[in-house]
C-alpha cells in the first residue's frame, strides 16, 4: 500500500533529505587517496548525530554501519573497511538517516583521482539516468515508467541494469510500497498518486548485470567484477509533478562542480 504524505509531512521529510544531502557533502571535503571508508562512517555518523539526527541504516536489518561504501566492483551495500582509497577507485557512498521520524536514503559515487575513462562515463550516464527516470514520476505515469526510462537509457550506452535491488518508497520506513525497480514494461505497475515519496536509485553496471553477495553477507558485486555506479534521489509527488527533496549541491560545492540539473525538479530554487 503506498502511503501518501501530507504537504507537512513533506516539508518534514525535505529536512530529512537535507540532513543526508549535507552528510554527502561533508563526506565530500573527506574523501580521498588513503582515507578508510571506516574513517568515513565514523565521520557520518558523528556528523548525523551533531544536526539532531539518527543515522538510518545502523540497526536496521543488522546494518553494522552509518554508511555503505561500495568500491569499483561492489554495486551497493559495501561494508566500510580498513582499506585505504586508492587513486583510479569509484566509490558509491549511500547515506541514511532518521529526522523528525522520517528517512532520508541518498547516495553519490565519488571519483578519486585519475579516474579510468571507461569508467568516468559509466558515472555520468548512470546520474544522468536518475533524472531520465525522476522525470517520469508524474501522475498519469505507472512504477515502471520510471524503470523503463532509464533501462532504456542506459541500455542505449550499452551498459546494464541490477534486477536484483531496486528504489522504494520511502517516509516512516526505509522501504515502503511501491517498490521502484530501475527497468520495465511502459504503462506497466500502480499508478503515481500525489503525495508518494520514493527513493530513485539506479544501479548501473559497465559488464554484465548479474551480481553476487560477498561472504560478509552485505557487501553486492558485479560477477565480473566490473565497476558499478549507484546514484539516489529522493522526490515527491507534489501537483502531479516530481520535485526533488534530496539534493547533490552540497557535494557539488565541496567538489567545485557547476550543475543546474536539479532545478526542473523544483517548484523554488534551493538555498544551500
Ligand atoms: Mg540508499
Ligand atoms: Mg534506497
Amino acid at each position: 500500500m503506498i502511503i501518501q504524505k501530507s504537504r507537512e509531512e513533506i516539508e518534514l521529510m525535505r529536512q530529512s533529505a537535507l540532513l543526508v544531502s549535507k552528510t554527502l557533502g561533508m563526506i565530500a571535503t573527506e574523501i580521498k587517496e588513503g582515507v578508510t571508508t571506516l574513517h568515513l562512517d565514523k565521520l557520518a555518523e558523528a556528523y548525523i548525530r551533531d544536526n539532531g539526527g539518527t543515522p538510518g541504516f545502523l540497526g536496521l536489518y543488522g546494518c553494522p554501519s552509518t554508511l555503505l561504501t561500495s568500491v569499483n566492483e561492489q554495486v551497493v551495500h559495501g561494508l566500510p573497511t580498513n582499506r585505504p582509497i586508492e587513486n583510479g577507485d569509484i566509490v558509491s557512498v549511500d547515506c541514511g538517516a532518521i529526522l523528525n521520524e522520517f528517512y532520508g536514503d541518498h547516495a553519490y559515487t565519488f571519483e578519486i583521482g585519475e579516474v579510468a575513462p571507461e569508467t568516468k562515463k559509466l558515472l555520468q550516464v548512470t546520474k544522468e539516468s536518475l533524472y531520465v527516470g525522476i522525470r517520469e514520476l508524474k501522475i498519469g505515469n505507472r512504477v515502471e515508467d520510471v524503470g523503463n526510462a532509464i533501462q532504456t537509457y542506459c541500455e542505449a550506452h550499452k551498459y546494464t541494469v541490477v534486477r536484483e535491488l531496486v528504489g522504494h518508497g520511502l517516509g516512516r520506513k526505509m522501504h515502503e510500497d511501491p517498490e521502484m525497480p530501475n527497468y520495465g514494461k511502459k504503462g506497466r505497475g500502480k499508478l503515481f498518486v500525489e503525495g508518494m515519496v520514493v527513493a530513485i536509485e539506479p544501479m548501473i553496471n559497465l559488464g554484465t548485470r548479474n551480481i553476487k553477495t560477498l561472504k560478509d553477507g552485505w557487501t553486492i558485486v558485479t560477477a565480473d567484477r566490473k565497476p558499478s555506479a549507484h546514484f539516489e534521489h529522493n522526490v515527491a509527488i507534489v501537483n502531479g509533478r516530481p520535485e526533488l527533496l534530496s539534493t547533490f549541491g552540497y557535494v557539488y560545492e565541496a567538489l567545485g562542480i557547476v550543475s543546474d540539473e536539479e532545478n526542473e525538479f523544483r517548484m523554488q530554487p534551493l538555498v544551500l
